[in-house]
């Protein structure tokens, strides 16, 4: 009789131990998992979202679209990693700075994603020369009075780069069809979005719908209701310190 009740208690507590042993593993996964998705919302929310106060709110139809309308996943990764490095090398607010004529370039340019974007072998090889040509457009705008073929003439240097053109016939005369082609189209409803969208009250660049921070124009501080008078959209970033900033150096330096 002892016997059985040892060998059952033994079965009984590996049973217990086993199942604690399964708890603490899902557990563990579930943590990880959590982390990981937290990880992922914390990045997302570096380019995009309202509720964080570190968001650039980067525009999609800016960074991840090509000139002929295409979502490109490789240009979406490549500006979220872009966002994470500006924030590691502390560079937002310089980048902020200038950020209006860094994305007016992007615009103009826009067959540059494209040709990047898929056209040159593995996706994280098209991030890589995504990121590489985002900081010598970045350092090109910060040098100061470049002009554009003078920060193109500058991708000379990279290998990845070196091939990268401006095409000189968007469309040739044998894809023109009188029919609007699904990229035709494309094309048109992100230039339709790109032309009329909101731009941010304090740095100038485009401002998504879903990154918009309300901003009092005068502050609180100072007096400043929450009247519609006294409303204005910037990305979040704008409003939490770097504006301060900004007017702080204006003002030390008038
Ligand atoms: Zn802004």
């Amino acid at each position: 009789m002892v016997l059985p009740m040892r060998c059952g208690d033994g079965l009984i507590e590996k049973g217990a131990r086993w199942e604690e042993l399964k708890n603490s593993r899902t557990i563990q996964m579930e943590r990880s998992r959590l982390a990981y998705l937290e990880k992922i919302k914390d990045v997302g929310q570096l380019i995009a979202g309202n509720e964080y106060s570190g968001s650039l709110g980067l525009d999609h139809a800016v960074y991840s679209y090509g000139a002929t309308g295409r979502f490109h996943p490789a240009a979406l990764i490549a500006a979220i990693k872009f966002a994470q490095s500006l924030w590691d090398k502390k560079r937002v607010e310089r980048f902020t700075d200038v950020r209006a004529a860094f994305e007016e370039f992007l615009v103009r340019h826009k067959s540059f994603i494209n040709q990047l974007g898929h056209s040159m072998g593995s996706r994280m090889r098209s991030v890589d020369s995504l990121l590489e040509m985002y900081g010598i457009i970045l350092e090109g705008i910060l040098a100061g009075d470049l002009t554009d073929e003078e920060i193109i003439a500058r991708f000379q240097a990279s290998p990845h780069l070196q091939t990268l053109k401006e095409p000189t016939d968007p469309e040739p005369d044998r894809l023109v069809r009188k029919r609007f082609s699904k990229a035709v189209q494309s094309a048109g409803i992100v230039r339709e979005i790109l032309s009329s969208r909101a731009k941010c009250t304090e740095c100038g660049a485009r401002l998504p719908p879903s990154s918009r921070s309300k901003d009092h124009k005068t502050p609180i501080e100072e007096g400043g209701m929450g009247t519609l008078d006294n409303l204005q959209f910037t990305h979040p970033y704008c409003n939490s310190g770097y504006k301060e900033k900004r007017r702080r150096s204006t003002a030390e330096g008038m």
